[in-house]
């Protein structure tokens, strides 16, 4: 597909905008889950919308259907504090998010999941400078 035609499509469509959103959103994080690690399926506002939450990147991580579920309408952060598989870094990487520093939420689910693809090569090079020090 021609990229002209996409953007056209997407003007004329806003389902198919609202899908590419969807998918980028998983992307961030390897699809997996930004609570527990697991596969993501669905996307959780961390500030629910009945409190006010928007349809935003800041506001919308991948979730699996457990935690999605689980949590609900409560918020976020304060669900996650009580969860078993609660990870510090998981919660600052959320709050990273949240503020809209992808980026930094990034990482942060980088050293909490060893097996997270690091695609970033400057990541990498980080690392090995460290273990030199
Ligand atoms: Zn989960």
């Amino acid at each position: 597909m021609h990229i002209d035609d996409a953007v056209f499509l997407e003007d004329l469509c806003p389902k198919f905008r609202f899908r590419q959103w969807r998918k980028s959103i998983h992307r961030f994080t390897g699809k997996s889950c930004i609570y527990c690690g697991k596969p993501s399926e669905s996307i959780d506002h961390v500030i629910p919308q009945s409190q006010g939450g928007l349809s935003t990147t800041e506001n919308c991580v991948p979730a699996c259907l457990s935690c999605n579920g689980d949590k609900s309408d409560e918020n976020a952060l304060y669900w996650y504090r009580k969860q078993k598989f609660y990870d510090p870094r998981r919660a600052m990487a959320i709050r990273a998010w949240l503020d809209g520093d992808l980026r930094l939420a990034i990482r942060l689910l980088q050293w909490a999941n060893p097996n997270f693809k690091v695609k970033n090569k400057n990541y990498v090079k980080d690392q090995s400078e460290y273990k030199a020090a």
